[in-house]
């Protein structure tokens, strides 16, 4: 537990937190909508300091990232909280489960240093990932800074749901993000997954604006974010904002958490991979055993 950056001063004791686009406000005793950042007292802090739900190596494509560093493994660490609530959440009880948090609370604090002992060649760095990142801003920034002074990358796996602000300070420590945009309409957003679109449409340029790697998933929901003439108006945009070389993963979606709806069907995946590649130049897909060898060649 650790006093928190981005919260503002409100009446009656109250702090509201600037950290994701959310803006909680919080009377001393609560906590937010990501269930790790709350006022007590009337100050602000980040519950989930220290606390980890994962350490673990992963090869740096099960990010997924595929084009950078490819071949390298990645120290890989996780916390509790999320500030989206996706119905098919595949990481729901590091994300959401409050009996969970309570006990990572009682346990041992780790260190930005204690990760950073762990860190040796030939691994690439340090990925953030498994749950949200984001409200895990204050022990991640710490931890990056540390990796990248000792020559290491970090990556980000976020669904690209934070202010500007926080942002702007990770990006020059940050070498590759790997953004979930969830679906091409406020309307998914709000209905599957409790947030905004334009806010994850304007990370994802300050990630590109700022010369970062960044590669984006998208998990194709059947009925839900799959309409071909949506999608395409979504590369237009892709390939305009963002560039036809940021690579794209179209992953396939299977029932979860509070989501009963069957598996993708490969068709639609396919379909959706066709429209990308008209416009994209790194096309994947995700989840899925599929033979691409005889489709459309990407530009
Ligand atoms: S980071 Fe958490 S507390 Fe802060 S605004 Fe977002 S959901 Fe609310």
């Amino acid at each position: 537990m650790k006093e928190g950056r981005f919260f503002l001063p409100s009446s009656g004791g109250r702090v509201e937190c600037v950290l994701c686009p959310r803006h909680c406000v919080l009377s001393p005793g609560q906590t937010g909508f990501c269930g790790v950042r709350a006022n007590r007292e009337g100050k602000g802090l980040s519950l989930n300091y220290g606390s980890l739900s994962a350490v673990q190596i992963d090869p740096i494509e099960k990010k997924p990232l595929s084009h950078f560093k490819p071949g390298t493994d990645i120290l890989s660490l996780g916390s509790y909280g999320c500030n989206l609530s996706c119905l098919y959440c595949q990481n729901h009880q590091i994300a959401r489960d409050s009996d969970l948090f309570r006990f990572a609370r009682g346990g041992e604090e780790i260190t930005p240093s204690m990760i950073l002992e762990q860190l040796a060649a030939p691994l690439a760095g340090v990925a953030y990932t498994y749950n949200e990142p984001t409200v895990w801003w204050e022990f991640m920034i710490d931890c990056a800074g540390l990796v990248k002074e000792k020559g290491f990358a970090n990556v980000m796996v976020t669904n690209g749901y934070i202010e500007p602000e926080p942002l702007r300070e990770l990006l020059p420590l940050i070498d590759a993000f790997s953004v979930d945009l969830k679906g091409y309409s406020e309307e998914f957003y709000r209905d599957v997954s409790g947030g905004r679109l334009a806010p994850v449409k304007r990370t994802l340029k300050s990630i590109v604006e700022a010369g970062r790697h960044l590669e984006v998933e998208y998990l194709v929901v059947p009925g839900k974010n799959d309409e071909e003439a949506s999608f395409e108006e979504l590369m237009l945009w892709y390939a305009r904002e963002l560039g036809a070389d940021v690579p794209l993963h179209i992953n396939r979606y299977f029932p979860r958490h509070k989501m009963s709806l069957p598996a993708t069907p490969i068709d639609r995946l396919l379909a959706l991979y066709d429209i990308a590649c008209k416009y994209l130049s790194h096309v994947h897909i995700g989840n899925a055993q599929v033979d691409l060898s005889k489709r459309r060649s990407q530009p």
